[in-house]
């Protein structure tokens, strides 16, 4: 029969064991020949062996102690199955069922491991590839009463960089013309004139609008007013200044926002961003469709809108208004617009606000 090769452990070898050839025998003993020594082993146990079960040791008994044969190599093992006397067939058949247990067992676990590492390390990688989608994802899911909280720390942050006016006749009539544009809104809405020259205006995340004193001097009709503050209102209501904060403060902030960690640096550096974040055109668009539907639905004439970005254009002439930064306004937002309003009904029930006196309300520039 085939010799295989083995490496036997027992009194008087190596620690580390002798390299040895194995034979089975016609009288069912294993004769083993080590290049100086041979054993005629009889009375043997046969059992898998390995860490994973996949190699056979025979192991037996003589007066000078125990031996131990370990048969690790695979066509080895197949050499030693095919020739094994009838008697250890079903020993050595228990070793391969071992070894196919110990593999489902391994199987299993890899599977946990990969639930365990593998799945958080394939969510980071997409989170780094599809940052765009995990960002929108993560703001649409930001509930309202944060998004609040949110608004609280860019009002804060404003009130260091300019003075915000609460109260009179400009604040009154934001909040009167607001009210109709947000009805249904999930938000309380804040509304404030800023003392400030420039054409501009902004929404911060959980309904914090703020108007400058410039633009409030510069209108000529109180739908123009009504104009912006749909157009500001739908940046908030679809959250593209969240989402702008969000975008221009990476995840680390999206972590803290997260957590509920409102104080963190990371944050505030990104609130004092807001006032100069510039939304992309399609945010603009999008700004532009809500607000019109926004001034439909409260019954205000939506060429408020269209004459408060004609006035950005004429004013664009002498200096650019700070607005124009963050609001891209063309010819081609303007003919959007009228296209579409040309296909409304014209039935518009007039704001009954007076410009003068909101004029006069305001503190001198
Ligand atoms: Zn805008």
């Amino acid at each position: 029969m085939t010799p295989f090769s083995a490496r036997l452990f027992g009194p008087q070898l190596p620690g580390s064991g002798a390299t040895v050839n194995g034979e089975w025998q016609e009288d069912d003993s294993l004769k083993i020949v080590s290049p100086d020594k041979e054993w005629s082993a009889t009375n043997l146990s046969v059992t898998a062996s390995g860490f994973n079960a996949a190699g056979i040791k025979i192991s037996w008994q003589d007066e000078r102690g125990e031996y131990a044969l370990f048969i690790d190599d695979a066509s080895a093992r197949e050499l030693c199955q095919a020739a094994a006397p009838a008697i250890y067939s079903p020993n050595l058949q228990g070793a391969s069922r071992a070894k196919s247990g110990v593999e489902r067992r391994f199987r299993l676990g890899w599977a946990l491991l990969g639930g365990l590492f593998l799945l958080p390390l394939l969510l980071l990688g997409l989170l780094f590839l599809k940052q765009d989608v995990v960002v929108d994802w993560f703001i649409q899911h930001i509930p309202v009463q944060q998004e609040a909280r949110i608004g609280d720390m860019v009002l804060a942050q404003s009130r260091l960089s300019m003075q915000l006016i609460e109260s009179g006749p400009g604040v009154e009539a934001l909040a009167r013309i607001g009210e109709k544009l947000t009805i249904n809104s999930p938000h309380h809405y804040r509304w404030f004139v800023a003392n400030q020259k420039e054409i501009n205006a902004f929404a911060a995340p959980g309904g914090v609008v703020v108007v400058n004193a410039g633009l409030l001097r510069a209108i000529s009709s109180p739908e123009e007013l009504a104009g912006v503050l749909a157009h500001e209102i739908a940046h908030a209501e679809l959250r593209h200044s969240l989402k702008g904060i969000a975008k221009s403060l990476g995840l680390r902030a999206l972590t803290s926002l997260a957590l509920g960690d409102y104080g963190g640096t990371a944050l505030a550096e990104g609130m004092k961003k807001l006032t100069e974040l510039g939304f992309s055109r399609e945010a603009e668009r999008e700004a532009d469709q809500e607000g019109l539907r926004r001034l439909v639905a409260a019954g205000i004439d939506p060429q408020g809108m269209v004459r408060f970005f004609e006035l950005l254009e004429k004013e664009q002439q002498f200096a650019p208004p700070e607005f124009l930064s963050t609001h891209p306004s063309n010819t081609e937002r303007i003919v959007a617009l009228q296209r579409e309003i040309a296909l409304l009904p014209k039935d518009w029930q007039p704001l009954e606000i007076d410009l003068a006196t909101i004029r006069a309300g305001l503190p001198q520039p």
